[in-house]
């Protein structure tokens, strides 16, 4: 089994060997660290399960190492226990919770409470471990399963049209209704294929940051996206497109997700499309925004999920990927998406990512 590694940060050093002793256990390494200076070097080199903060440190207090760590996207889950002598003090207790802590320990420490309140928290890890690793075995299953099924399913479908354009004026109407049955399920399942390789592509693959013009990715995807601009008499505008440190394939993927929902799910009137920037201190929003058939506000939060779909599938088709997959690209370059509507009057929907280029932690490559 690995092990889980344990940072124990306090100012004196015959607190960390008492510490030391107590917390010992062969199915974990502890690590010291004398000050807060060098408890962030060492968060930054390791994984840790778990961090024992002593709260009274002379230069950089136990809560403002917490504060440190949650400011970082690679140390912000990371349970703290704080070590404090303000026994039960509850403005303390307050001021830990207020910065995400989960727990306190107070001197002086007893051995049994300590050992169980660290063993509780490792257990917690190694399930947290375990979950994220059969999900990934999963996503890899079906990463793998959907490359597999594309050659099969090409052959059902170019056999089928075939069948369709040498036989279908032999066949009676209702010969001909079941062929026409087994290419739209071929063509559904073909999409549906293609969404899941792209799925675990954008969650997997490796981001190559670079810095994209987004106008001019905008352009190519009003481009691709021609034949449905012109069938829907859709219009599409932009204004602000800043220059953006991203990965520009997923960028493209992005746009073109919000741009396909933003014209094909409209009602009457043609698709108005608008995209827009703004530019904060350390931060661009981007709005799309349409004047379809908007989403109920209940249902706003769920359209991100996979498979989630808010409107009839037979009035709109889709497979309720899209969107899951907008959320993968936002989320994995730091940044956050949502949609604004009043449920009736078009949807807007926004996505808010850093100026400084994404930076990459280590993920597993699935395609
Ligand atoms: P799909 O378009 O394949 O159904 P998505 O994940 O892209 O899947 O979208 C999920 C659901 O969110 C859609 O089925 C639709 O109900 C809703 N939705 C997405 N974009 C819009 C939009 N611009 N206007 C209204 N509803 C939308």
């Amino acid at each position: 089994m690995e092990k889980a590694k344990i940072l124990v940060v306090d100012d004196k050093p015959e607190n960390l060997l008492a510490l030391q002793g107590v917390l010992r256990g062969d199915d974990r390494d502890i690590l010291t660290a004398t000050s807060g200076r060098s408890a962030l070097e060492l968060l930054i080199a390791h994984e840790f399960a778990l961090v024992l903060i002593d709260v009274q440190m002379p230069d950089m207090s136990g809560f403002e190492l917490a504060e440190m760590m949650r400011g970082s996207d690679d140390t912000r889950a990371i349970p703290i226990i704080f070590v404090t002598a303000g026994a039960a003090d509850n403005s303390i207790t307050f001021e830990g919770f207020d910065l995400g802590a989960v727990d306190f320990l107070y001197k002086p420490l007893s051995e049994r409470i300590v050992r169980s309140k660290v063993n509780v928290f490792l257990e917690l890890y190694r399930q947290r471990r375990l979950l994220q690793q059969q999900v990934l075995q999963l996503e890899r299953f079906a990463s793998i399963a959907s490359h597999d099924m594309r050659e099969p399913l090409r052959m059902i479908s170019s056999y089928v049209t075939l069948l369709e354009r040498k036989y279908g004026t032999t066949l009676d109407d209702e010969g001909k209704e079941f062929i026409r049955y087994a290419v739209s399920g071929a063509k559904r399942l073909a999409t549906l294929v293609e969404s899941l390789i792209q799925h675990a592509r954008v969650t997997h693959g490796e981001l190559e940051i670079t810095k994209a013009d987004c106008k001019g990715v905008l352009e190519e995807v009003l481009q691709d996206l021609s034949v449905l601009i012109s069938e829907k008499k859709a219009e599409v505008t932009y204004s602000n497109l800043p220059i953006l440190g991203c990965d520009r394939p997923q960028l493209r993927q992005l746009f073109q997700n919000l741009i396909t929902n933003a014209i094909k799910f409209t009602q009457d009137r043609p698709p108005r499309v608008h995209v827009d920037c703004a530019e904060e201190e350390s931060s661009f929003t981007f709005r799309v925004e349409d004047n379809g058939i908007g989403i109920a506000p209940t249902l706003t939060s769920k359209i991100f999920d996979p498979f989630f779909r808010a409107h009839q599938r037979d009035r709109f088709g889709g497979n309720g990927l899209g969107l899951s997959v907008c959320k993968s690209i936002v989320e994995r370059h730091h940044g956050k998406i949502w949609v604004e509507s009043n449920g009736t009057d078009g949807s807007t929907f926004c996505f808010q990512v850093p100026k400084q280029p994404a930076h990459e932690s280590a993920r597993s490559h699935v395609t």
